[in-house]
């Protein structure tokens, strides 16, 4: 028996696991949880369960060309005919490359690069956007560097107060849990969430913000905060700029205003300002419920201004951090599948980046497209005159997770060519002309970087099934379909070998690209994570003869990543959400995750034990809202937005505001949550609004 000691498949915890799988294919394959800071020992049930879909009927073992198995010549020699067809008549840009925040290290960055280098286009982007973009931006410009967390999360064993800012970690990531019990905490969120509970009975605190209020919440905690003398002025004088401009907004929020707006009362926005500054060890905290806005840049901003008031970032036992969500979001973010971005977390318009990327890849910068669609514009122009005319999708089940998702299976639908790879045929790969099955987590070895900056080895316990290759096989194979198709006019060709399909040789390269750029890799090898170093980016190579870089477990001590090494106040203001609620529309509706599912679901809702926990969509309701409109706990019901209709259980709840309504999104079909969401986005980040649409309840 071969066991490979490795991470979860799922969130951004990356829980240590060890696989084991027996000698045969098909050989039963056990899961067993392993000794790791971030878990310690612990599993949630997605973890327990991960191994159920190695072997699952429903895996995908063969190429399909609209529903039809064929071999894997015949299905990347038609893609290479079509992509090739497609650029000459139409140009580079009417390519367009999808990628997800579950891809390892090295499918990020190749992702990029082929899109850039074999495709030529600047059409790529991910599902990122649905999930960190806003906290990315809003703690690029106010600390110069975004990662999610800047220390470990072993860090907040010994907090005394953390402040959960649209957060439910205890369903999310619950081994988390277990680093926040010496804490008070106070959890905000419009749910009486598992979190928020855990956290009133433990003597914490709950606050329940109106969707879409956070940032006017926060403004009245700044302001607070300074009323009550707590501003910790050596701090803001010695560490920060922009101060002055900040308190100009926050000063016209006084509390009374905040609470009319929040529905927070006076008393429980100072009591939050009273923990949060008399401790001495204290984190805030935020996640999708505050930064899924079409402001949620701001708001993101809107809480850093406060830890900045309070002295709390760069301060050793004190801090503020962001909890990353899917499983490679911190790192999917760095090396390049993003519209704007290339390899190193270097900006695309930035004319020192191209010039070492390109030499990395050993192309012209001149020849590398600038930045593209974001994720929501890309998915909106699809088909239409100037948009991509076909798309290839890699680590993402669109047509549940993205806004507004009617809309967006028409467009997908308008394609002339729609490629999907992935392990089974979910609702997105329903749609493709051609869906290309590859290999699982345990399938594969490579790198992932953890919620904490920490990068991680994944590592292989099984051969795929037979027919299943793996991403990078497939994008190195269609790669070389391409070139062999290629239109010497188009400009010069890749060079030999510039789509390996070995992740090491991939890491490698990766390392080079990296070098000099925020999140730097450069000093980091697979020798190194194997030898079981813990690495934290930046960790950049040093001369030979000097010791190896450590790596940098914990930001900003001595100075933030601005070149003054200041960290900046932004001045932002409360604005509302993009929709109200109405006479037609009456109620907020927010959605989430639970307990038993993960993003789009098509990996759990495969999984027998966790599909039998939450078999199907629900809504909670408050029992009296429910009332209201005629309806009971576990009637079928209608959840109706201007953009579309959910179906979904009605399940009473306590403790959820009455006037809001909560979703979770992890079901397709006439379940998906995101037929009623709005896609308005954040003018910064391009983030949809998924957290705050106004919708009614209908009987089904
Ligand atoms: Fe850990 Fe997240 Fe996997 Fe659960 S889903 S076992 S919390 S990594």
């Amino acid at each position: 028996m071969d066991s490979a000691a490795t991470h979860c498949p799922y969130c951004a915890l990356q829980c240590g696991m060890s696989v084991t799988a027996g000698p045969g294919a098909g050989d039963p394959v056990e899961v067993a949880p392993r000794e790791f800071p971030t878990n310690r020992g612990g599993l949630c049930q997605k973890g327990w369960t991960a191994a159920e879909l190695l072997h699952h009927p429903e895996r995908l073992t063969t190429p399909l060309r609209r529903g039809e198995p064929v071999d894997w010549d015949t299905a990347l020699g038609y893609i290479a005919d079509r992509l090739t067809a497609l650029r000459g008549a139409h140009g580079p840009d009417s390519v367009g490359v999808f990628g997800g925040g579950g891809l390892t290290n090295e499918k990020a960055y190749l992702l990029g690069k082929f899109a850039r280098v074999a495709l030529g286009t600047s059409q790529v982007d991910y599902n990122g956007r649905f999930c960190m973009s806003s906290a990315a931006a809003a703690g690029g410009r106010a600390f110069g560097l975004d990662r999610g967390l800047p220390f470990p999360v072993t860090d907040l064993d010994d907090a005394d107060v953390v402040v959960l800012a649209g957060a439910n970690v205890a369903e999310t990531m619950p081994p988390f849990v277990s680093h926040l019990r010496g804490a008070r905490q106070v959890v905000i969120d419009p749910r009486y969430s598992a979190t928020a509970r855990a956290a009133a009975q433990a003597g914490g605190l709950h606050l329940r913000p109106t969707p879409g209020s956070d940032l006017a919440l926060a403004l009245g905690m700044l302001h607070l905060a300074v009323a009550e003398g707590y501003l910790d002025k050596t701090y803001v004088a010695e560490r920060t700029t922009g101060f002055d401009a900040a308190w100009r907004v926050a000063a016209q929020w006084w509390p009374e205003r905040a609470e009319r707006v929040t529905g927070v009362s006076v008393a429980d926005q100072r009591e939050l300002v009273r923990l949060l500054a008399g401790a001495r060890r204290r984190y805030l905290l935020t996640a999708r419920g505050v930064e899924q806005s079409a402001h949620g840049v701001d708001t993101v901003s809107a809480w850093i201004n406060l830890t900045l008031a309070l002295g709390m970032p760069g301060t050793p036992g004190s801090g503020f951090g962001t909890i990353t969500g899917q499983g490679n979001g911190q790192g999917g973010r760095e090396h390049g599948q993003k519209a704007d971005q290339l390899p190193g977390y270097r900006k695309i318009d930035d004319p020192a980046a191209r010039e070492h990327v390109a030499g990395v890849w050993g192309v012209p910068a001149a020849s590398l497209p600038g930045p593209g669609r974001s994720a929501v514009e890309l998915l909106a122009a699809l088909g239409l005159p100037g948009g991509p005319r076909a798309l290839l999708v890699f680590g993402s089940n669109l047509v549940v997770s993205a806004p507004d998702t009617g809309s967006v299976r028409s467009r997908l639908e308008s394609l002339d060519l729609l490629v999907v790879a992935d392990l089974f045929r979910t609702e997105t790969a329903r749609l493709a002309d051609v869906v290309l099955p590859v290999a699982q987590w345990a399938e594969e070895e490579g790198t992932m970087t953890n919620l904490e900056g920490r990068v991680l080895r994944r590592r292989r316990a099984l051969a795929p099934p037979p027919g299943v290759r793996t991403d990078l096989q497939v994008l190195s194979a269609l790669a070389a379909a391409l070139d062999a198709r290629r239109d010497p006019a188009w400009g010069p060709a890749p060079p030999p070998g510039a789509f390996p399909d070995q992740p090491e040789v991939i890491f490698e390269e990766l390392r080079r690209a990296s070098a000099g750029g925020p999140a730097d890799y450069s000093g980091i090898s697979y020798a190194r994570l194997d030898a079981g170093e813990a690495l934290h980016w930046p960790c950049p190579a040093l001369p030979s003869g000097v010791a190896a870089h450590p790596g940098t477990p914990r930001l900003f001590l001595d100075r933030f990543a601005h070149p003054d090494g200041r960290a900046r106040f932004i001045p932002v203001e409360h604005t509302a959400p993009a929709e109200q609620p109405d006479a037609e529309f009456p109620l907020w509706a927010t959605t989430g995750r639970v307990l038993a599912h993960y993003q789009s679901g098509a990996q759990t809702r495969r999984v027998a034990e966790l599909a039998a926990v939450e078999p199907r969509s629900f809504v909670e309701v408050d029992p009296d809202t429910a009332a209201r409109a005629g309806l009971a706990d576990g009637t079928p019901v209608r959840v109706v937005s201007r953009r579309g209709a959910a179906s979904a259980v009605l399940r009473y709840v306590t403790g959820l505001r009455p006037d809001t309504i909560f979703l979770p999104f992890h079901f397709g079909a006439e379940q998906t949550a995101n037929l009623v969401t709005n896609p308005a986005l954040d003018p910064i980040s391009r983030m949809p609004e998924f957290k705050a649409c106004a919708v009614r309840l209908e009987p089904a």
